[in-house]
Order: C-alpha cells, then structure tokens, then sequence
C-alpha cells in the first residue's frame, strides 16, 4: 500500500470493535489491522487514524500492558544522591542518606566504606540495614 491519504470510513461496526479491541488491551497496529478487515470496502485503517479516533472518542489512554522491567526503585529517581537507608523502613523516621555521592559510588564515601567494610562487594538492592 502506497497510497499516502486515502479516504477511510469510520462505519459503526469499524468504531465498535475500535472500542473493543482498545479496552481489550490490543496494540493500536493491530487494532487498525483487524479494522482493515472486517471492512475491507471501508477503506484502509492507519494506526494514526486509530489513534486519533480514539481521542475523539474519549477512550483513555492507556498504560503499556507490557511488563516492564523491574525498576530498583526509587533509589533510582535521583541518582545523584546517596541512598543508604538511615533506621528501618517501618519506623516513621526512616529516611534515605541524601549524601552526595562518592564518584561513580552509588553511596556518599562514608557509607560506601561502611558497605564494604562487611563485604567485598555487595549487590546492588541489598542494604545493610541496623
Ligand atoms: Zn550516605
């Protein structure tokens, strides 16, 4: 297909199953694949003509269904800090070092000694806790 704007129709069924396949979680090319064919003679269905009747439709956005890789969690929102945990999550106190970082550490110089003090080489994710 090589036709850059070719008329399409929005039919009742093409905003049905449009609606259908959006809340079923179906990735927007293949949403406009399946328009293509249940009503071929409605011309061809463009993944940004999904996404725009999908706007004008009110349908939400939607959040990737896809799993994402496990994020190490906040720690990792400002990297630019240290992130020794100071007294135990479940006090009320408990809060992060914010310690600037000893270079290329991902702790302040005084915890990343005190890390490896007790191993050679922790793992990220692990915390000496006290
Ligand atoms: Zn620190």
């Amino acid at each position: 297909m090589s036709q850059n704007q070719t008329a399409m129709t929005w039919t009742p069924e093409r905003i049905e199953a449009l609606i259908n396949l959006w809340k079923g979680g179906v990735l927007t090319p293949e949403i406009a694949r399946r328009l293509c064919e249940i009503t071929p003679e409605a011309g061809p269905v463009s993944k940004g003509a999904v996404i725009g009747k999908r706007a004008r439709l009110g349908l939400p956005e939607r959040v990737a269904t896809r799993p994402k890789a496990p994020q190490r969690n906040v720690l990792d929102l400002d990297g630019a800090r240290c992130m020794f945990p100071i007294g135990h999550p479940s006090e009320t106190d408990f809060h992060f070092c914010g310690d600037v970082l000893e270079e290329g550490k991902h702790y302040c110089a005084k915890h990343w000694a005190q890390t490896h003090e007790k191993r050679s080489s922790p793992k990220y994710g692990q915390y000496a806790i006290r």
